[in-house]
């Protein structure tokens, strides 16, 4: 029977520690990180994001701002917004809102964000930094879900994880940093012809492909460790990838959904905004 790995917790610990480092930093600089939150558009889910990371930002002592616009606004207006942010001294982490109106080309959006400010991690520059190792803004669910991992009393090296999904946000990122931690890492995606054989080899698995059922216990060895990075609704309710119920029984360890990944999702753009804010400033 898995030990339940309780997001809701852990990301509550992280967002206390991120709260004191800015009560400190007020303390002997006078300054806190400004996140801007920019959304285009009336899609209630996002609304609902937006407002969520102010206040959680808010709750850890920083300044946050939401930019709210019209969906009918250019893409160079848009463009525009984020280039002023880019150069305001008083912004230290900016993100735009996705998805954006389809009138929008969000890869260009992301690629005006100044790297430094980028807080979702979405930016090229810092997605290659995942890929090479070197020193970048980890994107916050990837990071999330290694926090989680490193939380465990497990060594990471040398562990079999099989990651489902690979898009830039989620399943490449999550692997290419198990790859850092020198885990044998393989992919699975949409073309893959059959998971399980791959999964029941795995040590990890890790599961950001948004199919309900995707992971069920017979794919499953015993003792492995059981992330579900999916969000599903299923007739109203939130759901992610595994079949909790039956997969609890084998694996070690489990996340929930909901209060699994999702809260360590806003506790790591907590961590990016901090770590912009230290960066630009200067401060140690
Ligand atoms: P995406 O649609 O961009 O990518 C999905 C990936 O899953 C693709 O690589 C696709 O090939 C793969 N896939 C789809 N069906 C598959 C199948 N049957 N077998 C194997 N692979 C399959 O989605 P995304 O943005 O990466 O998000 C994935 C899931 O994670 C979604 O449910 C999303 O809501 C969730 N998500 C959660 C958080 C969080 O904070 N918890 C953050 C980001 C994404």
């Amino acid at each position: 029977m898995a030990e339940i790995i309780d997001g809701k917790q852990l990301s509550k610990q992280i967002r206390h520690n991120v709260g004191e480092r800015v009560a400190e930093i007020k303390e002997s600089y006078g300054k806190v990180p400004h996140l801007v939150v920019v959304i285009v558009g009336d899609n209630p889910a996002s609304l609902s994001y937006v407002k969520r990371k102010k206040r959680d930002s808010e709750r850890a002592g920083m300044k946050s701002t939401i930019i709210h616009k019209e969906a009918s606004i250019s893409e160079e207006e848009l463009l525009e917004i984020v280039r002023e942010l880019n150069e305001d001294p008083d912004v230290h982490g900016l993100l735009v809102q996705l998805p954006l109106p389809s009138h929008m080309d969000s890869d260009k959006v992301i690629e005006t964000i100044r790297k430094e400010k980028d807080v979702d991690g979405f930016h090229p520059l810092n997605i290659a930094a995942v890929h090479t190792g070197a020193k970048g803004i980890l994107p916050a669910t990837p990071k999330g879900v290694l926090s989680m991992l490193k939380g465990l009393d497990v060594d990471l090296v040398g562990k079999e994880a099989f990651v489902i999904g690979t898009s830039n946000i989620a399943g490449k990122p999550i692997g290419m940093l198990l790859l850092e931690e020198k885990c044998t890492v393989t992919y699975a995606h949409s073309k893959t012809r059959d998971l399980k054989p791959h999964a029941r080899h795995a040590d990890i698995i890790v599961s950001a492909a948004g199919v309900v059922n995707l992971v069920t216990a017979d794919m499953v060895k015993e003792g492995c460790i059981v992330i579900d990075v999916g969000i599903n609704r299923v007739e109203g309710k939130l759901v992610g990838d595994v079949d909790f119920e039956g997969v609890k029984e084998k694996a070690s360890y489990i996340t929930p959904v909901p209060g699994g990944v999702g809260p360590m999702t806003i506790a790591s753009l907590l961590e990016n905004t901090l770590e912009c804010f230290e960066h630009l400033e200067g401060i140690e």
